[in-house]
């Protein structure tokens, strides 16, 4: 089994106390000496004395050289003792600052090595292991559900699944590798190995995931723990080794958790390039809300069966002062995660509906709600309090849902949908096509649109299948009394196929690329479709403060 404490490694004991101990020891040592040297001295000549008087051949010792030798003798006794006493109590603090160092270097509730004294120990085993020529490995493993069964069942349990982990973790370790518990539930395990078999170590991986997944008895209950694992290898020598794998071990764990958790994922330099660039997003995403780097485009949305413009789908743009300008694929995903979407959400929303209003009014606005925002329950009254803000009527906004957003929480989604939909505003599901939304969901949630997802819209000229679903989805709209868009309309083919199929409305490059809120603007007064700003003057004072207003951006 492996060696979990510290024990086993070499340290030099404390450092001052001892040696002026050993110091003092010497002088008490001293005193003895020269005591004995004394006594022989003095002995010598009364002892002689002594045994001429016991024979009757003289008269008594010296009374002067009695009294010395006497007074050696209780001389000897004393600084024995004293000599006794000293090195006891350097045994004793000895063992205090052993007893001292083991309690700093390990973790008191597993018994393994803690977050400080790992990396030295690591340093040491990792020089030892390349000077023998194999390889060593860094071990992380992070508990999946930890806080769940700290929350569900308490601390006791949580200390109990620890205890365990530890005790499983261990028992598969070699001989001289280290352990220790470097966080809440985060372990770290330090392997040599013969690098003509480096599968041990996948091996070993598999084993750990298997075994500490196995149910932990706590009382009544078994605790159902799983662990995610990240591997790294020292590739070459360097300094801080046991820091440096620590790093690309703790980098390859959060690989395995995001594929899916209890597995293991060895280390790739790809990722950490990744993990920086995530970095550089969530902070830039944090920072850029405040500076108003996300901005709206508009898509044109085209009503097939007169060729008239209806509307517009507000799109998000972010101009990164460093990135360029990003796309919503790569930075929504992440503003979700960092539970940042509703804030750029609402930012995005307010924007859209100042711009929305210099439009002629039965042009409509489209805009894409995450399903994290669907998730709050006050989401329906926070739109229309934007609504109200910007004084905007909810019959112009059209809110699009993908159907991911159904499976989540179908009874709020529907009680969200309800709500807005009392207000007048209108809701599409996006993306149609993609999901896995049944027939009787599409009846059950009162969608007042289906988008037809523009991967079947694209490849609707040479691809059969494609054909036959926008088909079957358009007819299937019409029987439901659902209209439908197609998504995603490139080319004048695609155009012509769609218009056979049956009535829609259609939105994609052909009818031009999305463009800024200024771009559009130009467009509509060509089109006569824009109100002059004097129209909407008597309605300043109803456009809140924060977004830009339109006179000011175009000055
Ligand atoms: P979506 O809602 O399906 O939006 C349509 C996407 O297809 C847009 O990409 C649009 O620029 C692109 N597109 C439109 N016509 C064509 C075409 O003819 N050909 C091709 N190849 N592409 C076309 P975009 O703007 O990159 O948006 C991607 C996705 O990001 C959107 O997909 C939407 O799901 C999401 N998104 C955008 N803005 C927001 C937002 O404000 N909030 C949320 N939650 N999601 C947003
Ligand atoms: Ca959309
Ligand atoms: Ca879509």
């Amino acid at each position: 089994m492996a060696d979990t404490g510290p024990n086993s490694a070499q340290h030099d004991a404390g450092t001052d106390g001892p040696e002026t101990k050993a110091k003092r020891d010497i002088i008490a040592l001293g005193i003895v000496v020269a005591s004995i040297i004394m006594f022989v001295g003095t002995g010598s000549s009364v002892l002689p004395q002594i045994a001429r008087m016991l024979a009757g051949h003289g008269g008594g010792p010296d009374a002067m050289l009695s009294n010395a030798l006497l007074l050696n003798i209780a001389l000897v006794i004393f600084g024995w003792r004293r000599y006794a006493e000293l090195t006891g109590e350097v045994r004793e603090r000895r063992r205090a600052e052993e007893q001292a160092r083991i309690l700093a270097e390990t973790d008191p509730l597993t018994g393994c090595l803690n977050r400080r004294s790992i990396a030295a120990h690591a340093d040491e085993l990792i020089a030892a292991a390349l000077e023998r020529g194999q390889g060593v490995a860094l071990v992380m493993l992070d508990l999946d559900n930890f806080k769940a069964v700290n929350d569900l069942h308490g601390h006791g349990a949580g200390d109990t699944l620890l205890r365990t982990a530890a005790q499983r973790i261990a028992r598969h370790l070699p001989e001289q590798a280290l352990l220790a518990r470097i966080g809440g539930d985060e372990f770290a395990c330090v392997v040599a190995y013969d690098r003509d078999h480096a599968e041990v170590i996948d091996q070993l991986a598999t084993d750990l995931t298997q075994d500490v997944a196995r149910p932990v008895p706590h009382g009544e209950l078994a605790i159902e723990a799983t662990v995610s694992v990240g591997l790294a290898r020292v590739v070459e020598p360097g300094t801080d080794m046991a820091q440096t794998l620590m790093h690309m071990a703790d980098i390859a764990m959060y690989q395995a958790k995001k594929l899916g958790r209890n597995g293991f994922c060895w280390f790739d330099p790809v990722m950490e390039s990744e993990l920086r660039f995530r970095g550089e997003l969530e902070t830039g995403i944090r920072r850029g809300i405040g500076l108003r780097e996300f901005v709206p485009y508009y898509e044109k949305q085209i009503d097939l069966a007169t060729g008239q413009l209806v509307g517009f789908e507000m799109l998000a743009r972010w101009k990164s002062p460093t990135l360029g300008v990003v796309s919503p694929e790569i930075f929504i995903p992440v503003a979700e995660e960092i539970g940042a979407i509703a804030e750029l959400s609402e930012a995005l929303i307010r924007q859209a509906l100042v711009d929305a209003r210099y439009w002629h009014p039965r042009l409509t606005l489209s805009v894409n709600i995450s399903p994290v925002q669907l998730r709050d329950p006050w989401f329906a009254q926070k739109l229309l309090k934007l609504l109200v803000e910007a004084n905007f009527p909810p019959s112009r906004l059209e809110i699009e849902i993908t159907e991911t957003c159904l499976h989540d929480n179908l009874g709020l989604v529907k009680s969200l949908i309800t709500s807005l939909k009392n207000q007048g505003v209108r809701i599409s599901l996006d993306d149609f096509g993609t999901g896995y939304s049944s027939l009787s969901q599409l009846r059950s949630l009162p969608f007042d649109r289906i988008k037809i997802d523009r991967s079947f819209i694209t490849t609707l000229p040479h691809n059969k299948d494609s054909a036959t679903i926008v088909r079957s989805i358009i007819a299937m709209g019409q029987g439901l009394g659902l209209p439908v868009t197609a998504e995603g309309v490139e080319t004048p083919q695609v155009l012509e196929a769609l218009q056979q199929f049956g009535p829609v409305k259609a939105q994609g490059y052909l009818y031009g690329k999305p463009g800024p809120a200024e771009a559009i603007e130009s467009e509509l007064e060509r089109m006569d479709l824009l109100l002059p700003a004097a129209a909407l003057i008597g309605d300043e004072a109803a456009v809140p403060a924060e977004p830009e207003p339109r006179q000011a951006r175009r000055a």
